[in-house]
């Protein structure tokens, strides 16, 4: 039966010892600067349009260039990628400058904080000075994820709450080889989300240690769930007190006992309607995977990796994603999944599988076959995550899902 939700894969699986997909001439850097033209050309008009944070709107558009602009292969169009981020960041940082609301400021994908981690890596890369004023308003945001409850919703996921302003932490201390925060202003965040775990977890008298909600879901996934919270918790482990460090790893083990075949439903309890299945980075395996990654890292127990590759596998049947090709829950975000396996792994078959995705984002069966987008500039859910992923498969070896680091310390 044709699913609703995705493609069928088609491909031939990697066979032991053959040669990767085709090379670099067809998806190497013409393919890469001819999808960055047309992206610019969907942009708003100057000065409009400046709101969707990093998700969606123009920021995002910059972090990709800056991404862009980071690779040896281009850099011929360095300098000019740079500047054309350096102009979008332009409105977005008045709106994050206006925005009255310091709590909403504080948010990593939608909001203030996602911005000003931006301008700061495009800033210090032209070589600016303005880099320590958007430095310095990012840094001042942690006071506002150090709250127990500064957002109604959910202060702890990763679109708007803690975890994501820690990721985003985290992202500038390795792009920019500099401390961003002081270790009491981790420790009082990371404090903050284990208390806010533990009293949900009490309150709701959950039978594990840590848990969260956002707008009253439980959700699991990497978009707003658990598991992108568990991901943080355990990239700043040496900052949290040895019993609380416990509950993390505990509630990690915990996340692993929901698999249901090889993925998790987007809500705790819930039950996979096989029919219905979420595969999608935002919801499911190839979002928490990610997680599992950076337990295996730290730990290096086998079976976090087994769980990983199972991941992978159910992302090989069922990630050709009929929702576009972004990374939120796109056909990108599932070949992120294969770079990820490369980079734990060493298996070429990941970079195969990569690259067979990166040839289905331009077939004719998923042009027709593909959902209209809203946002064509989108970095999440349009092209601009999808050009991010088509430079990472020309340098695996380096290859990160965008601004949700597991290698960097
Ligand atoms: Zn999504």
């Amino acid at each position: 039966m044709e699913s609703k939700r995705c493609f069928q894969n088609r491909f031939i699986d990697y066979q032991t010892g053959s040669a990767p997909g085709r090379g670099q001439g067809e998806f190497g850097v013409p393919l890469v600067t001819d999808t960055i033209e047309s992206i610019l050309r969907q942009l708003p008009a100057p000065g409009t349009g400046a709101e969707g944070g990093l998700y969606s709107g123009p920021a995002g558009v910059a972090y990709m260039l800056f991404h862009v602009s980071e690779c040896p292969l281009f850099a011929a169009q360095r300098q000019s990628y740079l500047s054309r981020a350096r102009s979008l960041l332009e409105p977005c940082l008045r709106l994050a400058d206006s925005e009255p609301d310091r709590q909403a400021r504080a948010a990593f994908l939608l909001g203030g904080a996602g911005v000003y981690a931006v301008a700061a890596l495009v800033y210090r890369a032209l070589a600016l000075p303005d880099f320590e004023e958007a430095l310095s308003k990012f840094r001042e945001l942690w006071r506002v994820c150090a709250q127990p409850t500064f957002l109604d919703c959910g202060s702890d996921e990763l679109f708007v709450g803690r975890s994501g302003y820690l990721c985003a932490a985290m992202v500038l201390k390795h792009k920019l080889g500099m401390e961003i925060l002081t270790p009491a202003q981790i420790k009082s965040i990371c404090h903050a989300i284990i208390e806010s775990g533990k009293q949900y977890s009490k309150k709701k008298r959950k039978p594990f240690p840590l848990m969260y909600s956002y707008y009253g879901t439980e959700y699991l996934g990497a978009a707003h769930g658990l598991s992108s919270i568990l991901q943080m918790l355990l990239s700043y482990q040496e900052y949290l007190q040895p019993a609380d460090r416990e509950l993390a790893w505990q509630s990690v083990d915990f996340l692993v006992n929901q698999e249901q075949n090889c993925n998790w439903p987007p809500e705790l309890g819930e039950m996979i309607e096989r029919e219905n299945e979420l595969v999608h980075w935002c919801h499911g395996a190839p979002g928490i995977a990610y997680l599992f990654a950076k337990a295996y890292l730290l730990s290096k127990k086998p079976s976090y990796l087994d769980t990983c590759i199972r991941c992978g596998e159910l992302t090989w049947q069922k990630g050709l994603l009929k929702k576009g090709p972004g990374i939120c829950h796109g056909v990108a975000g599932s070949a992120y999944v294969f770079l990820l396996l490369y980079r734990l792994t060493g298996n070429s078959k990941y970079i195969y599988r990569a690259q067979k995705f990166a040839e289905f984002l331009f077939s004719e069966e998923f042009k027709a076959g593909s959902c209209k987008l809203e946002t064509i500039y989108s970095l999440y859910e349009g092209l601009s995550g999808t050009v991010c992923f088509l430079v990472d498969l020309l340098q695996p070896d380096q290859a990160e899902f965008p601004l949700f680091t597991v290698f960097a310390q």
